[in-house]
């Protein structure tokens, strides 16, 4: 056996470990791999039931057990705040909240972010795409701050007070393939859904997402296991719709799903991609 391999996972909120690629991070676990997350904010500017409430001071305390409920079902080995606060969507009052992710400026979430690279070491690192999935603010803000880290990580003359230098090997971000996004918008209305007002808090305009067609350099797929896992940490994030993964907005996605297979799509970012189409986000390390 070789030294342990790493993985991690930078996102912006409580469940985005989970709705997007749980399947592949539960998977990762059940392997021995070790798997973080390190989450920017606690997700408080979440739309949330007066009964999920119950025994919470705050919203972010109470999505912060849920993502706790979460992280130990998909077999995680730490969750790691960022210190920021949910932006919320673009125009709320919560963008202009003074601790907002999005308002940090990028050098300051990136430096934290590096530090937590140097110390956990990880060999994969995962973040949100450049247009942050369907244009959350927050996870653009991520992306930004993820990519910015993974380089400056390497560079011993950068972030100096956060420790040694260390370079992981490869940067993915996690992508709906297009084919797929542009089969659900149109999947959606025949089943009374309406794509431009998708999730929990209606706030998802799905069809932003098929304006850009990212690359997928790496598929993985998921075993029947992962993703009853996957739908086992879903139901931990009740607030936002997790137990109900398998009805309303969510069942759409569920049925394009099983159509084409269960699997996670990810665009390589580093090293720069080749014509290869990976099946394992550690193939080839050193
Ligand atoms: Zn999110």
């Amino acid at each position: 056996m070789g030294i342990e391999k790493s993985l991690l996972f930078v996102g912006a909120h409580p469940d985005d470990e989970t709705f997007g690629i749980g399947g592949t991070l539960a998977q990762y676990a059940a392997s021995g791999i070790k798997v973080y997350y390190a989450c920017g904010t606690r997700g408080e500017a979440g739309t949330v039931e007066p009964q999920d409430m119950d025994g919470y001071a705050s919203i972010g305390d109470m999505r912060w057990a849920e993502l706790r409920c979460a992280a130990q079902i998909l077999g995680l080995v730490d969750i790691i705040h960022l210190g920021y606060r949910d932006s919320g969507m673009l125009g709320s009052k919560d963008n202009k909240h003074l601790d907002a992710l999005a308002m940090a400026p990028v050098d300051e979430v990136a430096g934290q972010i590096v530090e937590i690279i140097r110390k956990i070491k990880p060999d994969v690192v995962i973040t949100h795409d450049a247009g942050g999935g369907y244009g959350h603010p927050d996870h653009i803000a991520i992306h930004n701050a993820t990519v910015k880290a993974f380089y400056s990580a390497g560079d011993p003359k950068q972030f100096i007070e956060t420790g040694p230098a260390f370079k992981p090997y490869k940067l993915y971000f996690g992508v709906r393939p297009h084919g797929f996004m542009k089969l659900m918008v149109r999947v959606m209305p025949l089943l009374g859904q309406n794509p431009h007002r998708f999730g929990r808090n209606k706030d998802i305009d799905l069809t932003r997402m098929i304006d850009v067609d990212y690359p997928v350099n790496a598929v993985i797929r998921l075993s029947k296991h992962s993703i009853e896992i996957r739908d086992k940490a879903a139901a931990c994030h009740a607030s936002q719709g997790g137990g109900r993964f398998r009805q309303g907005p969510f069942r759409v996605l569920r049925i394009v799903e099983k159509l084409r297979g269960q699997r996670n799509c990810f665009m390589r970012a580093y090293p720069p991609p080749d014509r290869h189409r990976e099946k394992d986000l550690f193939e080839r390390l050193p």
